[in-house]
């Protein structure tokens, strides 16, 4: 059975340190369901205050990082680093980077090689914009971001990745995916690995969804077989979050 998931994807936020002890204390005191596995994902500024002061069934996860050891990046994290701090994971590919930082498919596969070369998990983001869902073409966008990852994958790597589809229509909008369109996209993600990759990584791989998901609409996107949990971006700065941990309780 694949483990419930919920990340936390605080992106540029919160605005403060105080707001940030704040977050984590609402979390240490928070009831949370110990058969989710808990992500949260602060700043890279915040991961080493967060990680040294959140309870420890709370992981932590950079949201970016390069593909190089260390050297001339000016403004850049490696993996390597990630793993000195013990920062167990990292988002990678989230469409805020894709699109804002021009990431191509082909850079956040490199980014996710370099990640597993040095032992971190790993949040791969994919999902296709309104124009491309309007176009009937959400399966083959997926397809296209996946392929780049699966080509520098081997099939034993699969079992650090959580894939978190995200529409980019559903990012931020309040308007979540309805539960037949987030079940229909996962299915295809699964079916596409189970022929990408193979029928094993297809059936122990999760799949989270992500876009606009709060405490109303969470349990029942829980419930569809291949939703496997969340990334969250907006409700987890708030305390619904505790409720969204707990969509399967
Ligand atoms: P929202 O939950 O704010 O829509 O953001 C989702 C997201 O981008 C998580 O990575």
């Amino acid at each position: 059975a694949r483990q419930f998931f919920v990340g936390g994807n605080f992106k540029m936020n919160p605005a403060s340190r105080k707001d940030k002890v704040a977050l984590v204390k609402l979390l240490n005191e928070a009831e949370l369901d110990p058969a989710t596995e808990v992500v949260v994902s602060p700043p890279a500024l915040y991961l080493i205050p967060v990680k040294e002061s959140i309870r420890k069934d709370i992981k932590v996860a950079a949201q970016n990082c390069y593909f190089k050891d260390s050297g001339a990046f000016t403004g850049e994290i490696s993996p390597a680093q990630l793993v000195d701090s013990e920062i167990p994971y990292v988002i990678l590919g989230h469409s805020e980077r894709r699109t804002i930082f021009h990431e191509s498919s082909e850079i956040v596969a490199q980014k996710t090689r370099a990640a597993l070369d040095k032992g971190l998990n790993i949040i791969l983001c994919i999902g296709e914009t309104l124009k491309e869902r309007e176009a009937g073409e959400t399966a083959k966008v997926c397809e296209e971001q996946l392929k780049a990852v699966v080509d520098v994958l081997k099939e034993n790597d699969w079992s650090k990745i959580v894939i978190a589809y995200e529409p980019v229509w559903a990012i931020g909008t309040g308007k979540v995916a309805t539960p037949q369109q987030a079940q229909e996209a996962h299915k295809d993600i699964r079916s596409y690995l189970s022929t990408a990759v193979s029928f094993a990584v297809a059936g122990s791989t999760r799949i989270i969804y992500g876009g606009s998901v709060n405490a109303a609409n969470c349990r029942e996107l829980s419930t569809l077989p291949d939703v496997d949990g969340f990334l969250v971006g907006g409700a987890s700065l708030k305390p619904e979050f505790v409720q969204i941990v707990n969509s399967k309780k």
